[in-house]
């Protein structure tokens, strides 16, 4: 009571001498309030006004500037951070998957089919079941993964017969079709596999209806479009459940000219309510010379920003489809491939750097790293004046690295934008891929990185995995799997600390897209972008990390988002 005595009368006092000057709209204090300055430093209270953090200090400090407008946040111990930056994901295949069917908790094929097939009663004879999310890692049947360790379609035929159903894997680089699907698609044993993919065939020489690699990116292209209905629609519940997870800014992975419409549309009715760092698909070659024409695009209240090119050089490790130099530990002579011609990719990079843009090409594999940081250098031959900060190269992924190569991120300045709940979901098999000796050598090595002073740009790849940052934080802290094992993680040495992980989803993620000066701390004069969690994630036991939950998700000085 005293205290409250107490701060009644200083706000009296400061109220009655400082009528004439401004004041905040909004004062946060009450709570630990992470900063992630240059000193790290743990402030009391932040003043926010006009949508910009405008005071950073002690609570008497901070309540000098409040006035009877000023709205209060009392975190009541509760703890904030700077907005979380979700450094690469895809928006909308969160939207698709919170539309579609989403199959990233099956366990079995059996369920999967039953789940397709309650779906289908649903709909009309004739509309497409689309799904995403399956992993045949996760069937404990050995009898499902009938054919080169995937499932046939023979289930979904028995039990789906008259809807067309294509569902793509959770690596996103291959799919399952039904007969109805491969009708439509005019799929058949006669169909030859396209270069850099595979249309499964059985011992029958029929399509089992597995698509892999460019065999489904074919596939996914042919499927009907969805309505422009059912695009916003799906974007808008992507936002929502991207402010959920308490991420204030997105970069989005890999965007074509009509998502790109969608999003500047939502930007005209202010209803895009994150900040949206835009890479503009590589495969899309008209929006593309659009862009490089008219230059990079940020609006002035810093909600949707397109100054960034994504390509893919190679595939996915569970697909084997990740390039090594080296063959697969478990597919003797396999060493992946590019999924791209790496001249084309060498043309586009020349032309999104001289139009001033970014390039963010995706390597998994060790040979698709080399590679791509070969053609980064080929590029700074060109454009000297590019080098290092000028350009900020990303790595997409960055998955497995030769250990010569690692020291070239940081003489290119390429940064590495790696996802750390990756690991903690591939790594109990990726083993089997690259053996013991290339995982210590150069699979998620972050320690590594981080030691010769490269930042990571962290993020989910959502919908690949969840978007959660909290699990990709724990992944990252602990190097252990979400169900916490093995003890002491996986090459614990390459662990990131927990200042490292949170500077990876806020500033050096905020880095990555050229932002350091307005996001990713809390200073005064940036963004008033905070997410605030009901635990202390800096300083709560390891496994209470998972547990924890976002209380709010603050944009630009507004409350988008706040549990209940
Ligand atoms: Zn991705």
């Amino acid at each position: 009571m005293k205290n409250i005595y107490l701060i009644s009368l200083i706000l009296l006092v400061f109220s009655l001498s400082c009528q004439e000057k401004e004041k905040a709209d909004l004062v946060i204090h009450n709570g630990p309030i992470y900063s992630v300055d240059v000193n790290d430093a743990q402030v009391e209270a932040v003043a926010v006004k006009g949508g910009k953090i405008w005071k950073v200090g002690s609570f008497k400090e901070v309540i000098k500037f409040s006035g009877d407008e000023t709205q209060w946040i009392d975190l009541k111990g509760k703890t904030m951070f700077p907005g979380f930056i979700e450094g690469h994901a895809h928006i909308m295949g969160i939207g698709a998957n919170l539309m579609n069917l989403d199959l990233m908790g099956t366990t079995s094929y059996t369920e999967i089919a039953n789940i397709v097939a309650a779906k289908a009663n649903t709909l009309p004879e004739g509309d497409w079941i689309i799904g995403r999310g399956w992993h045949q890692d996760k069937w404990n049947n050995e009898a499902e993964r009938s054919f080169k360790g995937f499932p046939s379609n023979d289930l979904l035929n028995d039990l789906v017969p008259n809807h067309p159903v294509y569902l793509t894997h959770a690596s996103g680089h291959l799919g399952l079709a039904n007969a109805k699907a491969m009708e439509i698609l005019g799929v058949d044993g006669q169909t030859a596999d396209p270069d850099g993919g595979e249309i499964f065939k059985g011992f029958d020489g029929q399509p089992t209806g597995i698509f892999n690699e460019t065999a489904h990116t074919n596939a996914r292209t042919r499927i009907p479009k969805p309505s422009a209905q059912w695009l916003e629609t799906s974007l808008k519940q992507s936002i929502d459940h991207i402010l959920a997870n308490g991420i204030t800014s997105f970069h989005e992975a890999g965007s074509g000219a009509s998502w790109v419409e969608l999003y500047h549309k939502l930007l005209r009715r202010d209803e895009l309510k994150i900040r949206l760092y835009v890479m503009l698909s590589g495969d899309d070659e008209d929006l593309l010379s659009d862009y490089f024409a008219k230059g990079i695009f940020i609006d002035s209240l810093h909600r949707l920003t397109i100054r960034s090119v994504k390509l893919y050089a190679d595939g996915a490790l569970g697909s084997r489809g990740a390039w090594l130099l080296k063959a697969y530990s478990d597919a003797p002579g396999k060493f992946g491939h590019n999924v791209r011609d790496m001249e084309a990719l060498n043309k586009l990079t020349l032309a999104a750097t001289q139009a001033g843009f970014q390039v963010c090409t995706h390597a998994i594999g060790d040979r698709g790293n080399r590679e791509v940081l070969d053609m980064y250098a080929r590029a700074f031959e060109v454009y000297p004046e590019k080098r290092q900060d000028n350009s900020r190269y990303r790595i997409e992924h960055a998955q497995h690295i030769n250990s010569q190569d690692l020291i070239r991120f940081k003489e290119l300045g390429v940064i590495p934008a790696m996802q750390s709940i990756h690991m903690a979901s591939d790594r109990p098999w990726a083993i089997d891929r690259l053996g013991q000796e290339r995982i210590d050598e150069g699979a998620y090595v972050w320690q590594k990185l981080l030691e010769q002073g490269t930042p990571i740009v962290n993020g989910s790849d959502a919908p690949v995995e969840p978007i959660n940052p909290l699990a990709s934080f724990y992944a990252a802290i602990s190097r252990m799997t979400l169900k916490g094992t093995p003890e002491g993680g996986y090459e614990p040495s390459q662990k990131m600390s927990r200042k490292q992980a949170l500077k990876s989803y806020t500033l050096d993620a905020a880095y990555g897209a050229f932002e350091e000066d307005i996001k990713g701390s809390i200073e005064v004069g940036k963004l008033a972008d905070f997410t605030i969690l009901d635990q202390d994630i800096m300083s709560i036991e390891e496994n209470e990390i998972l547990k924890t939950q976002v209380a709010m998700t603050i944009v630009g000085g507004k409350v988008l988002f706040e549990r209940k």
